[in-house]
């Protein structure tokens, strides 16, 4: 059989949710029992976004061989068994610097390099390559919006497929936009129709039409969409919004996206089992409790820059049927006032959460802060969990407020601090490699029997995925060891210190990886899973408190 694609166009306006519907499509295909590969090509000019601020990016993605992707990434593993690797993210900045390398090596024999053929033929090749990986269906998404410049090489590269495949081994998506205009209360279908014109000027007609809408279509409006763009009637699909994220799998089955598919890749499949998207999304619409969790970082007014952060927490909440509360915290307003350091007037702030997050970050800006965040959860006994910079802050922390190193810091903040309880270990040992001295990608690691780690995991040994550069310097293990710390998980090669706990603390736990990027709604990671268990019991005792003295107040 030869390889079958689905293509994944957007238009009208960016942020309609290219990714979740290509995630979405992968998810429902997957639960039919076939096997999916998912790719994005990012029409920007970076090699790869790991150099870009979260800011303009969002989260960076990180897969197990270390690449630095795009995070629509993070949903197709959220959604789906794909294991996505660099080659599943390709940016125009990378397929150019592929081209000019082979230019440079006289590749190209004496040949003018242009846009087409050479650049698209780039583009074609590695679809086929990720393709190759065994898949039935492998789904291509073209980041950006029909009609920029940008991506045009890469709408061309697709029209060619078709081209070369055929209809029956390919299937062109286009997500857009139907809004609703309040003043004259009706939903507008001409956005739509010009994009889809817009599409068809460079010869690709699509086939199914996710229509991203408030409301659901009525027939005729479905009708009237699939006259003008040239599609089956049934082709034009309510993508309506959603109060999870999870449930897009769902809404797209109920409209018979998967069969539509199925049909125009001339593809035999069993029916769906999507019983265990059903349990999560029920979970997700009817909680048992909730549970509050205060994330303190430098990039929370920007939800995306944490994106596989929240996600994982989600899923954390979801395994024990509990809605999640985030209030994401600004860390520099929690810095003590030089003027008067002994005031904590950030414990106000901090007061109520059940649990406390400090996430990875890169940077000086609202280090003191995060410090503050930490000593007010572990003198409170508050779950702290701390994640890469968050167990990085976590040892300084200790270092400083229970082992009296006043001077004790990261060599990221002050290159000049004394006490390098954080450093650059990689340097020292002379490792050099792509994006410099970044420690990135899966790494092994060995649990300390008996640990918070060890009971979460269920195991002994584990992989997790990496993107830092500093280390816990073990030349302060003793002294920290000795004030209470424990070094519960290192590589196997007792190299780099993984995970740190603190016992006599309801849970208390730093990792030097990113586990929030290996979680799933359907496997929740047990990390997050626990910490969101330790918040919630924190929840209940204070709740339960709270009602004795209340109780006593009565009495007296
Ligand atoms: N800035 C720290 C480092 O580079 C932590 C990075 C992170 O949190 N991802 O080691």
């Amino acid at each position: 059989m030869s390889a079958k694609y689905i293509f994944v166009t957007g238009g009208v306006v960016s942020s309609l949710g290219k990714g979740l519907a290509a995630a979405s499509i992968g998810c429902l295909l997957e639960s039919r029992g076939l096997k999916v590969n998912l790719m994005k090509f990012d029409p920007y000019l970076n090699v790869d976004p790991g150099t870009m601020s979260p800011f303009q990016h969002g989260e960076v993605f990180v897969t197990d061989d270390g690449a630095e992707t795009d995070l629509d990434l993070g949903h197709y593993e959220r959604f789906t068994h794909a294991h996505l690797s660099r080659e599943n993210n390709l940016t125009t900045g990378r397929i150019y610097e592929q081209i000019i390398l082979k230019e440079r090596r006289g590749d190209y024999l004496g040949k003018t390099v242009q846009v087409i053929p050479h650049v698209t033929n780039e583009i074609k090749n590695a679809m086929r390559k990720v393709a190759s990986n065994g898949a039935d269906v492998t789904i291509v998404e073209i980041g950006g919006t029909v009609g920029d410049i940008e991506s045009l090489p890469f709408l061309e590269a697709i029209r060619q497929m078709r081209q070369e495949l055929g209809r029956e081994n390919t299937c062109f998506v286009h997500v857009t936009l139907v809004p609703w205009i309040a003043a004259a209360q009706e939903l507008k279908t001409k956005p739509t129709q010009h994009s889809v014109k817009e599409l068809l000027s460079i010869g690709i007609q699509a086939d199914i039409l996710l229509c991203r809408t408030d409301r659901y279509l009525s027939r005729e409006m479905k009708s009237k969409i699939a006259a003008f763009c040239n599609v089956e009637e049934r082709a034009v699909v309510t993508a309506k919004d959603v109060g999870s994220i999870y449930e897009c799998p769902l809404v797209f089955a109920e409209e018979g996206v998967d069969a539509l598919v199925l049909k125009y890749l001339h593809m035999e499949a069993s029916e769906p089992d999507l019983t265990a998207w059903k349990e999560i999304v029920r979970r997700a619409y009817h909680p048992a409790d909730v549970v509050s969790i205060g994330i303190v970082g430098k990039y929370v007014e920007y939800e995306d820059s944490y994106k596989s952060l929240k996600e994982a927490l989600v899923h954390g909440a979801l395994a024990h049927n509990l809605k999640l509360n985030v209030t994401w915290i600004e860390a520099e307003g929690l810095e003590s006032n030089p003027a008067d350091p002994s005031a904590r007037a950030y414990e106000q702030q901090l007061a109520g959460f059940d649990g406390i997050l400090v996430p990875g970050g890169f940077g000086k800006r609202g280090i003191e802060g995060m410090l503050n965040a930490i000593r007010y959860a572990r003198e409170n006994k508050v779950p702290y969990f701390g994640i890469c910079l968050g167990m990085q802050t976590a040892c300084i922390e200790f270092a400083r407020n229970v082992c009296g190193l006043r001077q004790a810091n990261s060599s990221e903040f002050d290159p000049a601090a004394e006490h390098r309880i954080i450093y650059k270990l990689r340097e020292l040992l002379g490792v050099e490699e792509m994006g410099g001295t970044m420690r990135l990608g899966a790494w092994d690691c060995v649990l300390e029997p008996g640990s918070l780690a060890e009971k979460a995991y269920g195991k002994t040994e584990i992989s997790e995925r990496h993107r830092h550069r500093y280390e816990f310097n073990r030349e302060y293990e003793a002294l920290l060891t000795g004030g209470g710390l424990r070094l519960t998980g290192t590589t196997p090669d007792s190299t780099y210190v993984e995970i740190v706990e603190l016992p006599d603390h309801p849970f208390f736990l730093g990792c030097q990886f990113h586990p929030e990027f290996k979680s799933k709604p359907l496997e929740p990671h047990p990390l997050f899973r626990d910490f969101v268990a330790a918040s919630y019991r924190n929840r209940q005792q204070r709740k339960a408190g709270a009602e004795s003295t209340q109780a006593e107040a009565h009495r007296a």
